[in-house]
């Protein structure tokens, strides 16, 4: 239930709505108990709701309003959604799993409860659903079928750690968790490197001090990191540093806990800045040096900070002037 103190807060706000000045003030106190932003006691509603990522303290007010109203709650894990609840002081609402096995499958029965006038809230087990969690092919089909969705936004530990990162937070992407190995982790990590803005990656903890070597090695080791380890929680920490230093601390001890890595963008390099003469010398003393054409490139895209498509033109050049008999061609080494 709202704290008393909010709620006579929040009245405040609303005897004032008719004062011109503070007309656009920002702040909404549309609707009671239970309502959500655009639908109405009346019309059924999708509402994806935020919950903490650690600390029970950053449950709102409105999302303990709208879960404690809502027909039914879609969770990851009902056991887990329930101590949440009972946290909050919530009872009596139905449970329902959603999670990435069965959300497709879900899609109809919560189309059918939307249209059907019932408001029905999405959580994951922490922060907001649909980010590295499931909730994104309901909304999206709910949104297809042209029925009313909402929000109660929440902690999200992606933007919780870029704005503690102290790096860039003015453009900025999100990359989730990388493919875990192959190609695609590769092509990934190739995107990642070359990317201009702040990159945010989730990690698990025991992948860390790997994820942060291939950062290092595929960015160049002084890239600027951050890694931002058990938000709102007791042992919440910030790491800062270089992208070399983060592999080396992380690799130095058992990382315990749940952590984020913000990663400073590419630094904009001027392609005209830097010339093809050295970009040469270094990709033929890299193979000559017996290095594969995929790392020689890696590593020269690092060093100078240029886009991998020209070092990977100027590489096949290089492999083609090669006169030593029985070079392979690309592909092969
Ligand atoms: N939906 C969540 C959100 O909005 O942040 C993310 C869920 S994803 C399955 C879990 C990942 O989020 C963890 O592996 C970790 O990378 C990050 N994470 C979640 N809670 C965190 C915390 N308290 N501190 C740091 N990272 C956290």
């Amino acid at each position: 239930m709202i704290d008393p103190e909010i709620l006579e807060e929040l009245e405040g706000w609303e005897d004032d709505a008719d004062d011109a000045d503070d007309a656009d003030d920002g702040w909404t106190v549309s609707g009671g108990e239970g309502s959500v932003g655009q639908g109405s006691a009346a019309t059924g509603a999708l509402v994806l709701v935020g919950t903490p990522i650690g600390n029970l303290g950053d449950l709102s007010p409105r999302a303990v309003d709208v879960l404690s109203n809502a027909n039914v709650i879609y969770c990851e894990d009902t056991r887990h959604s329930r101590k949440l609840l009972t946290h909050a002081g919530i009872s009596g609402v139905r449970l329902r799993s959603l999670h990435g096995h069965n959300e497709v499958d879900r899609i109809d029965e919560v189309i059918a409860s939307v249209a059907g006038g019932r408001t029905v809230a999405v959580v994951s087990d922490a922060g907001m659903p649909g980010i590295s969690d499931p909730g994104s092919r309901v909304v999206a089909a709910v949104a297809a079928a042209g029925l009313t969705i909402s929000v109660i936004p929440g902690p999200s530990a992606g933007l919780a750690a870029l704005v503690a990162s102290g790096l860039s937070t003015e453009r900025f992407c999100f990359e989730g968790f990388l493919p875990r190995s192959g190609k695609e982790r590769r092509s990934r990590l190739t995107a990642v490197a070359e990317e201009s803005r702040t990159t945010v990656l989730y990690e698990a903890p025991g992948r860390l001090a790997a994820t942060l070597a291939d950062l290092a090695r595929q960015c160049g080791d002084d890239r600027e990191v951050a890694v931002a380890r058990e938000l709102t929680k007791l042992h919440e920490e910030i790491w800062r540093g270089t992208a070399a230093g983060a592999a080396s601390w992380a690799s130095s001890m058992a990382v315990r806990g749940e952590v984020v890595i913000v990663l400073a963008g590419a630094p904009d390099v001027e392609v005209n800045e830097v010339g093809d003469g050295p970009l040469i010398e270094a990709l033929e003393a890299r193979l000559a040096a017996g290095e594969r054409t995929r790392g020689a490139v890696d590593a020269v895209v690092a060093e100078f900070g240029i886009a991998r498509r020209r070092v990977y033109a100027l590489a096949l050049a290089v492999r083609n002037d090669d006169p030593s008999p029985g070079a392979p061609p690309e592909g092969t080494r």
